[in-house]
């Protein structure tokens, strides 16, 4: 997989890609990252890359020029223009960074998962000329319903987000199939016997909110926020860690992750329900 990442701060992205997961994925070379300096297509003595919006207001916008140029470098062909657009590389996507695109989720990062190649283009100041996302992003892409500085640290979510997906970024594969998110049936596949019975023990006050029948029906297809975490120490400062975790019945403990998905799901995510 390779990504290329195209900005005004070609250091942004020095820190991120240098820990963990992503520094490995880069050393065994199963991702490529080129970070593209945006300024270095444009033609003017001020390398100039914005300019004021046509119809008035405040701020900056990106120009158009340098992005199609810097796409059109990466990609080695042109991108057409009005009267002959160019061919799309169904394995490539050339994602535009804006708090205005369609919100990235994690079947997002599993189908980007499946290219070759992500081009992002990080948009900047009050965001970037329309027409980016109108000819030349294959995609308008958001991390959230909120608005940051710049498009960054939205692309490199993406990038991280994708990288462990990939085969061999993590040094167990379960990890990345077994967690928030996950499909309702590999993860009900893993919790066969627990269900919204045991979640509405544990917290009644919130599964009320849903019926039970409602929740059983739908329980295979359901996608989970993942289950509660514990470690040692078995106790600490007075609080303990739920008995059924230290009891060795791997059947009891996976009725239990299942339940405990479930209700922290109906907490904090009922939307996903
Ligand atoms: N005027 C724009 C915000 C511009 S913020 C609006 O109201 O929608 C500047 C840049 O930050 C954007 O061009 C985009 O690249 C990036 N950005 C900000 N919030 C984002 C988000 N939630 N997801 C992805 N990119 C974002």
């Amino acid at each position: 997989m390779r990504f290329d990442l195209i900005t005004i701060f070609p250091e942004f992205f020095a820190g991120p890609l240098s820990y963990g997961i992503l520094r490995r994925a880069r050393e065994t070379g199963l991702v490529e990252v080129n970070v593209q300096d945006l300024r270095l297509f444009t033609k003017d003595r001020h390398r100039t890359v914005d300019d004021r919006p046509f119809g008035g207001g405040e701020g900056m916008v990106l120009k158009p020029e340098p992005l199609f140029e810097a796409v059109e470098s990466l990609v080695g062909h042109g991108v057409g223009d009005a009267s002959k657009p160019g061919a799309a590389d169904p394995k490539t996507a050339i994602v535009l960074m804006s708090a205005a695109g369609k919100l990235f989720r994690q079947e997002t990062a599993r189908g980007y998962a499946q290219l070759e190649r992500i081009i992002f283009i990080c948009g900047r100041y009050e965001g970037v000329d329309e027409r980016v996302a109108e000819h030349l992003a294959t995609e308008e892409i958001s991390i959230g319903d909120f608005v940051l500085s710049g498009g960054e640290l939205p692309a490199m979510m993406v990038v991280d987000a994708v990288t462990r997906l990939l085969p061999g970024a993590l040094g167990n594969e379960a990890s990345s199939q077994n967690e928030s998110f996950s499909a309702g049936p590999a993860f009900a596949a893993r919790f066969p016997q627990a269900g919204a019975q045991h979640a509405a023990s544990l917290r009644p006050e919130v599964s009320n909110a849903r019926s039970r029948n409602e929740l059983e029906s739908t329980d295979a297809h359901r996608v989970l926020l993942d289950f509660p975490h514990y470690t040692r120490p078995a106790e600490y400062r007075g609080w303990g860690v739920p008995e059924v975790l230290i009891g060795g019945n791997h059947a009891e403990v996976a009725n239990w992750r299942r339940a405990a998905a479930l209700e922290k799901t109906l907490r904090n995510r009922p939307d996903l329900l």
